[in-house]
């Protein structure tokens, strides 16, 4: 059975076409500038890599050139062969606690969510309705970062704050990276042969999140009503005192959605070391002996291991501990800046297990009171076979 997996943005569309259950990418790639004048795509298939400039006017003609050359590639012999597509969707509030094949009466109810996630949401509506409208007789699924999270306790999820402010206004912790982290608890569980784990599963990434699962439900997540919140990230503050806001409005004259757009592309990695929110420059500045760079990396390595601290309470002991994301799957330095700040919990590193990258590993001492694997994500995967369930 062959999938699509999508993620449509306001001006991109990223897709992976999965072979099930083989789980072979049979291609790849992506719709770029959508709606501006230069605007380009590329496409990567049996080891060739197409890229191609095209006037795509919006997102119906982006999904058109894609079936077009899916075709004339013959990636796919006939569009029967696309038994269905899976979107990636940012927000799906507390009403959607699953994925779900879409229609028109579901995207009116995810576009009331528009508003929790406005950079997103819209964007990946979007993206289903060109979908709807090239291939009218292919269903088409949605999978939300938020769905994972909506097993949470109201202990965790709701803030300390005026309750109405929950009521009236859904003011409220939604957690996002769902995908993700459900991927790397099936991945686990499936590896350990055991359906009661007790996971911190840690997605570090450009964005980044921890989660606590318990046999397959989520229990606390770091990121909050936003993704601003939880960890310190690549340009993201995480976790702030929010009278800082107020205050920097007054000592700069920036209104609040200046100051936070500040904290959500100006902060983290990139705010602290002044060098960039890509953790690859950082660690290069870092060996030279930057401080600030140094720094930065020591403020981040430290938020996630007192947030894996603070699940493993909350967990009552967690039975393994997982890295993922391009900073987890790939950076040795930062796995082993983590790790030595967990120590307390008995949680020890082995640094010949660690020389590595982008692999599925154990990476922690025979003596580790806790194991720590790196499991490499796939979100695309998982959207695929969410699909491939829902339409069989
Ligand atoms: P996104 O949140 O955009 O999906 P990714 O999961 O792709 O982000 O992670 C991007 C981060 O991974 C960047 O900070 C990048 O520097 C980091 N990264 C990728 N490869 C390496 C590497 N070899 N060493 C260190 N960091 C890496």
């Amino acid at each position: 059975m062959k999938i699509l997996s999508v993620n449509a943005g306001s001006s991109s569309l990223k897709f992976t076409l999965i072979e099930l259950p083989s789980r072979e990418v049979l291609a790849s790639g992506l719709f770029e500038k959508i709606g501006l004048a230069d605007s380009m795509y590329t496409i990567k298939f049996n080891g060739q890599k197409i890229k191609k400039e095209a006037n795509l006017v919006d997102h119906s003609v982006a999904v058109s050139k894609l079936i077009d050359e899916l075709l004339e590639n013959n990636i796919v012999a006939s569009l029967n062969e696309i038994e269905g597509v899976g979107h990636r969707i940012l927000h799906g509030g507390s009403e959607f606690t699953q994925s779900l094949i879409l229609d028109e009466d579901v995207l009116e109810r995810i576009s009331k969510y528009n508003e929790l996630g406005p950079l997103h949401n819209p964007a990946n509506i979007m993206g289903v309705k060109a979908f709807m409208k090239v291939l009218p007789d292919v269903k088409n699924v949605g999978v939300f970062d938020t769905t994972f999270h909506q097993t949470m306790d109201e202990k965790e999820f709701l803030y300390p704050v005026p309750y109405d402010w929950y009521e009236k206004y859904s003011v409220r912790k939604y957690g996002f990276h769902g995908t993700s982290h459900r991927f790397i608890n099936k991945t686990i569980s499936e590896y350990l042969g055991r359906n009661d784990l007790k996971v911190i599963s840690c997605h570090i990434g450009n964005g980044g999140s921890l989660c606590a699962i318990n046999g397959g439900k989520v229990v606390d997540t770091t990121m909050g009503f936003t993704p601003l919140a939880g960890i310190m990230m690549g340009t993201r503050s995480g976790d702030i005192d929010p009278s800082i806001i107020p205050f920097v409005m007054k000592k700069t004259g920036m209104t609040a959605e200046e100051v936070v757009n500040e904290l959500n592309k100006k902060s983290g990695l990139l705010g602290i070391s002044g060098i960039s929110s890509d953790s690859r420059d950082v660690e290069m500045a870092a060996e030279e002996g930057n401080e600030k760079a140094i720094l930065a990396q020591e403020m981040y390595a430290q938020k996630i291991a007192n947030y894996i601290a603070m699940y493993n309470n909350l967990l009552n002991g967690a039975d393994v501990i997982t890295l993922t994301a391009g900073v987890g799957e790939n950076s040795k330095t930062m796995r082993k800046m983590i790790v030595d700040r967990i120590q307390s919990l008995g949680v020890k590193i082995d640094a010949a297990k660690n020389d590595f990258r982008g692999e599925f590993r154990l990476i922690s001492a025979d003596d580790s009171k806790i194991p720590v694997y790196v499991v490499p994500t796939n979100e695309e995967l998982m959207i695929a076979l969410d699909t491939m369930d829902l339409i069989s």
